[in-house]
């Protein structure tokens, strides 16, 4: 039987045929009961109201317990050669959004090791940021009107920030197509200049992407997050995943007694199995679906399902979903229902950390750092078989991919009863996300990729290519 049959049939089998290892319908499961729950009241967060300040960055010596010792040593081995080459990093924004939050880890870092490295932030006014927010739907995916009004906004603040800014370094790194426009300083300096794309170009706005294209194509090199997410270029084109940082606050390890807090202060009762899903209240996340898929699970396994979101109060179309999520969860008071503010990172930690499965059921998904989040606290995670998700989560080794409502309850159902299983997954996982999803892997791409452009290295060629086992773990060239 293929793969994909074996699939098909596990997914048919979801919740409702018995298939020799879960218990009958009707039939008491093992451990707990589905005992009706108690009638509870739905709870209420308890959260502050305001942001609270940032915590300092973490230095390069802190992530040794978490990669060992060898990591950090190589970092600064491969720092050594490029110590006192000149970078600069150029984007749209300093805070809010994951290029902002990579870019206040990896900075300090990089000067840490000595790679003097400076972040610098292009301005613009409203309407700037309007062109490039419809540049930013339009690149992927949705309908634009591409007037010569729009296009000349974009150039010109891009100008005036070229003109406002000095370009002595020996690289340059520009994030994303806001500030795409400072190339036209290339033939002027000496560094070479490089294009970190952190969107998904797969599908562009055929306009919007003719006006960029001339402009990318005078960088030295495009790093993309997916081959999914590349173009057809004339210039080398590199991988760079997306990555969590393991200290921050989102991801660093917890007291026991705070998990325990959250909980309660959220109503998760822990002495029952948690599914969990944390995400933007978005159809494409499909927190319907997961809904449904633990109604089927609850008829056998007695657990609960915590739906966190956020920004549902400003987004108007979350706001919809989220009626859309409360009605199908009905009055079960095991579905607890969370809209959080954007300054949940500790809560979230805690969430996912008290979670016996974390779910990413998403019907279309960039990357989904949700999955990494949840691999790297050792959980076993379901994710819907879509955008990144898939390479994070190696089927039944490091997860379980699923491919519909059905599926999802299958293997939901059949991990909260195989927990030596769910636990080996959950090992497997938090491993594939240390070897490839962490800061100190993509400091390591950046100081290889910075090599292969100044003549230092080379970078290894398609035709050359080696067995996955045998990759270098940072920076292949990516044949597109
Ligand atoms: N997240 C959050 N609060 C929420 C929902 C999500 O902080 O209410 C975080 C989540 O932990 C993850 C990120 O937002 O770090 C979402 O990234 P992902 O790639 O999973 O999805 P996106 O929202 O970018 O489509």
């Amino acid at each position: 039987m293929s793969r994909s049959e074996q699939r098909d049939r596990e997914e048919k089998q979801a919740g409702t045929e018995r298939n020799g290892k879960y218990p009958a319908e009707g039939e008491r499961p093992a451990s707990g009961g589905a005992a009706p729950a108690e009638r509870r009241q739905r709870p209420r967060p308890r959260i502050s109201e305001t942001p609270p300040a940032p915590p300092p960055p973490p230095k390069l010596d802190d992530y040794a317990p978490i990669v060992g010792q060898p990591e950090i040593d190589e970092l600064r081995f491969l720092a050594q050669r490029l110590r006192n080459k000149t970078v600069k990093m150029v984007n749209s924004t300093a805070v809010g959004g994951g290029v902002a939050e990579i870019l206040n880890r990896l900075i300090p870092l990089m000067n840490e090791l000595e790679v003097p490295t400076r972040w610098e932030v292009i301005t613009g006014g409203n309407d700037f940021f309007e062109v490039t927010k419809g540049f930013h739907n339009a690149l992927h995916g949705g309908d634009y009107n591409v007037t010569r009004d729009v296009l000349d906004i974009f150039m010109m603040y891009n100008e005036q920030n070229r003109q406002r800014m000095e370009f002595a370094e020996d690289l340059f790194v520009i994030h994303d197509p806001q500030p795409a426009g400072l190339i036209r300083s290339k033939s002027s300096t000496r560094g070479k200049w490089i294009w970190r794309c952190h969107i998904d170009l797969s599908n562009p706005h055929p306009e919007v992407w003719g006006f960029l294209r001339p402009l990318i194509e005078q960088f030295d090199a495009a790093i993309f997050s997916s081959p999914a997410f590349s173009r057809q270029l004339q210039i080398p084109q590199y991988l760079f995943y997306p990555c969590i940082d393991p200290l921050s606050e989102k991801n660093k390890d917890l007291e026991e007694s705070f998990i325990g807090k959250v909980c309660e202060d959220f109503g998760v009762d822990r002495s029952r199995p948690v599914i969990t899903q944390i995400s933007r209240f978005d159809r494409l996340k499909d927190p319907v679906g997961v809904i449904q898929a633990y109604q089927m699970v609850k008829k056998y396994v007695d657990c609960q399902l915590v739906l966190a979101g956020g920004g549902a109060t400003d987004d108007p179309e979350g706001a919809v979903v989220l009626a859309e999520v409360m009605e199908q969860a009905g009055d079960d008071p095991d579905i607890i229902i969370l809209n959080l503010p954007p300054w949940s990172a500790l809560e979230i930690n805690a969430l996912q950390r008290a979670s016996t499965i974390i779910v990413q059921k998403s019907l279309k998904e960039g990357f989904g750092l949700t999955v990494t989040e949840g691999l790297w606290k050792g959980k076993p995670v379901v994710g819907g078989a879509v955008g990144g998700i898939p390479v994070q989560i190696i089927h039944k080794l490091t997860g379980v991919l699923v491919h519909s409502v059905e599926g999802c309850a299958y293997q939901l159902r059949y991990l909260l009863t195989h927990p030596e299983i769910a636990e080996q997954l959950g090992k497997n996982g938090r491993e594939h996300v240390k070897e490839n999803f962490l800061m100190t892997t993509n400091v390591k791409r950046w100081l290889l990729l910075f090599q292969i452009m100044l003549g230092m290295a080379r970078p290894v060629k398609p035709d050359k290519a080696v067995v996955p086992s045998e990759l270098p773990k940072a920076a292949p060239e990516v044949a597109v």
